[in-house]
């Protein structure tokens, strides 16, 4: 099965977000110009996804996402490029880096009391340190992976 690589022009940040948290490594930057994203899809092999018809026209590199809200462009995305959810929640939403289990122990003092109550597994970021649990949050994330076919973890 091909595995999709992508990366996201600076007006889709939630898209992209959402990409990562179904474990599509997906690369976004807040301030990119057009010949860099492409010199990026060039070079790592990625999909430009972007709503600039001007820049999905230079390029065959490009997806051109619909301007429609954030679970359309996904439905969208997702039956246009064949997508399937293979490992959700395995990357950090926040900077796309691979998340690693880490022992409960060793961020006892990073997590909040009523969480250190109840919860036993977390997972932690190389990249910005976050500490990742399945909390409320987590259930409305679910929810989303749910939707796109990707099941329970
Ligand atoms: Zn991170």
């Amino acid at each position: 099965m091909e595995s999709w690589r992508f990366v996201a022009d600076v007006h889709l940040a939630r898209l992209a977000k959402y990409l990562r948290l179904f474990g599509f490594d997906t690369l976004y930057f807040s301030s990119i110009g057009d010949e860099e994203l492409i010199h990026i899809a060039t070079t790592q092999g990625r999909t430009i996804l972007t709503k600039d018809r001007d820049l999905a026209r230079q390029t065959p590199q490009a997806y051109l996402v619909q301007p429609k809200g954030l679970e359309a462009q996904l439905e969208r995305l997702f039956a246009d490029l064949q997508l399937r959810i293979q490992r959700p929640f395995s990357r950090c939403m926040v900077d796309n880096t691979l998340l690693e289990p880490i022992a409960k122990e060793a961020i006892l003092e990073r997590i909040p009391p009523k969480v250190r109550e109840w919860c036993e597994t977390f997972w932690y970021c190389p990249g910005c340190q976050r500490i990742y649990w399945r909390g409320s949050h987590w259930e409305r994330m679910q929810l989303m992976v749910e939707r796109f076919g990707g099941g329970t973890p």
